[in-house]
């Protein structure tokens, strides 16, 4: 008889923790509370058009390249993959935008026109970037963290300074650049890791590395594509996928978890992993004396941002916009302070904005483009008044179309707005975050939630709460890493 586990949730998290178990011997079970898989990554499909509901950046592809092997399989069975040129467009103002490439010597000849030494300075910092990002990889990611001391090791203390482990990224990127688009370019990726340059740990500079150098890449169908193609690997080792199943609670005896109930069935299991947000599964589905972290714990983390999203199917072309487009305004701290400092709807937001029928012009029907909208804001918002949600959704196409030159309300066939109302009802996250915890230094590592529950003995979780944090690559890794840990604790613990 093959020992049994249930994983919940099935995003990125759950579902390759459900192959890396199912690769292990175990008979895997995944219940998702939604109909579809993908977790954030969910498909939403409408009147032809295709929509990548979360993630939309396919970064560094080696790790999921890696992830592959694992299985002695490789990515190209189970999608095609696209580098893109140019990686994205940046706007500075209506009449301001640069492209950034895969051509390193074309990015040199962009910063050197933002200001004289720019382009020897962007060497010199993506070469730092590099040499951080192979420590990184090699040494801090593919890791478990139990005690302070596996982090502030002796590699952290020799090294902490050339890693800028230390310093703050806002602080750092000053040392090599005056111009502010350069020094946006390099410190917008801090959102996407949920903090802002002011408090993120210049470390973090790897992020340079892995979007300019590493390359940003499209993969076919999406980044959903991608979550079906690990759902295709996870069924062909036996893997049963069940949605539309909610967990709402998990039994325990002791110290042993017993299994979960869901509205309707109860399943037994040797083990549980969660890939789920992890506040909702301590605080919803287990009792508090089987709790790791309480109330008080929960309330002292400083939450990623929420975001403000809208998809919008349009009928036509539009000229201005490449397949990822981004807008920084002039004084982004203040959009900054409206998510970190004093929580309010940003008036005049940066922005990101995909049209990802650019590359794929299957996921919108013929002459038609496929728009993805996000604001971060400000987690624990208030949108529950749907008219107020509107007159916002209405500010920012204004805004929009004035900085891209694209007038294209007029064109919108198909419309769906998602925030953080809905990442609550539709995850369960907290306070309604689209990406759980900050990446701060005290969010980091041995500092994010523990993978293993220290009340209940064969529970873990995965994912984006845990190390090594946010983002499609890092819900793989951190999959990884917990498949080690349960192989290492079942076979000592002779379980
Ligand atoms: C809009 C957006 C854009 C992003 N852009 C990028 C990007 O471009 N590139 C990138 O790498 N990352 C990006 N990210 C981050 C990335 O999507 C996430 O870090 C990653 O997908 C998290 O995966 P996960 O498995 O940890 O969690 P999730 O994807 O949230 O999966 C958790 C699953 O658990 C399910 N669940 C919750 N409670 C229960 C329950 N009680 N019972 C059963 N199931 C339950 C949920 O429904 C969900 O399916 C983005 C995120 C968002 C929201």
């Amino acid at each position: 008889m093959k020992r049994e586990a249930i994983i919940i949730g099935a995003g990125y998290s759950g579902l390759s923790m459900a192959a890396l178990l199912a690769k292990d011997g175990w008979q895997v079970t995944v219940l998702e509370k939604n109909d579809e898989i993908g977790g954030r990554a969910r498909l939403w499909e409408s009147e032809g058009f295709s929509f990548d509901m979360g993630p939309s950046w396919y970064l560094m592809p080696e790790v999921f390249e890696r992830f592959f092997t694992l299985f002695d399989r490789k990515r190209e069975e189970f999608y095609d993959l696209r580098r893109l040129d140019p990686y994205y467009k940046v706007f500075f103002s209506p009449d301001d935008a640069a492209l950034l490439r895969p051509d390193r010597q074309a990015n040199v000849d962009l910063f050197e026109s933002f200001e004289p030494g720019g382009g020897k300075a962007l060497e010199r910092y993506m070469d730092e970037a590099t040499y951080k990002y192979d420590i990184a990889i090699n040494t801090f990611l593919y890791r478990e963290y139990k005690h302070i001391t596996d982090f502030f090791n002796k590699q952290v203390v020799f090294e902490g300074t050339k890693l800028h482990i230390f310093s703050k990224l806002d602080k750092y990127v000053s040392r090599f650049f005056t111009d502010r688009r350069a020094r946006q370019i390099l410190e917008y990726a801090m959102v996407f890791l949920g903090t802002d340059p002011q408090s993120a740990p210049a470390l973090y500079s790897i992020m340079s590395h892995v979007d300019m150098k590493g390359g940003v890449f499209f993969p076919k169908n999406g980044m959903t594509g991608v979550a079906s193609g690990i759902a295709d690997l996870c069924r062909e080792l036996g893997v049963k996928i069940l949605t539309g199943q909610e967990v709402t609670a998990i039994t325990v005896d002791g110290r042993t978890a017993k299994g979960v109930t869901t509205r309707d069935k109860t399943y037994t299991a040797d083990l549980i992993v969660s890939g789920a947000d992890y506040e909702h599964v301590e605080s919803q589905l287990l009792d508090t004396a089987h709790r790791t972290y309480h109330k008080p714990y929960w309330d002292k983390r400083v939450v990623a941002p929420s975001m403000f999203i809208a998809y919008l199917g349009i009928g036509r072309k539009l000229k201005n916009l490449e397949h990822h487009n981004l807008y920084f305004q002039e004084e982004w701290g203040t959009h900054f302070d409206t998510i970190f400092k004093k929580p309010a709807w940003p008036e005049n937001p940066c922005f990101y904005l995909s049209v990802i029928s650019k590359t794929d012009p299957e996921m919108a029907p013929e002459g038609c483009e496929n728009v993805f909208i996000l604001i971060p804001a400000a987690p624990g918002l208030d949108d529950s008044d749907d008219a107020q949600r509107e007159a916002y959704y209405d500010h920012i196409i204004k805004h929009i179309e004035t900085v891209t030159g694209e007038n294209f309300h007029d064109d919108i066939l198909v419309k769906r707005l998602f925030s953080q109302r809905d990442f609550i009802s539709d995850y369960h996250a907290y306070k309604g975050t689209a990406l759980g915890l900050s990446h701060t230094l005290l969010q980091t590592a041995v500092f994010r939630p523990a993978h293993r529950s220290k009340k209940v003995k064969n529970l873990y979780h995965t994912g984006q709460y845990t190390h090594p944090g946010v983002g499609v690559p890092m819900a793989l890794i951190s999959s990884e890493i917990v498949a080690e840990e349960i192989r290492k604790n079942f076979h000592s613990q002779g379980l």
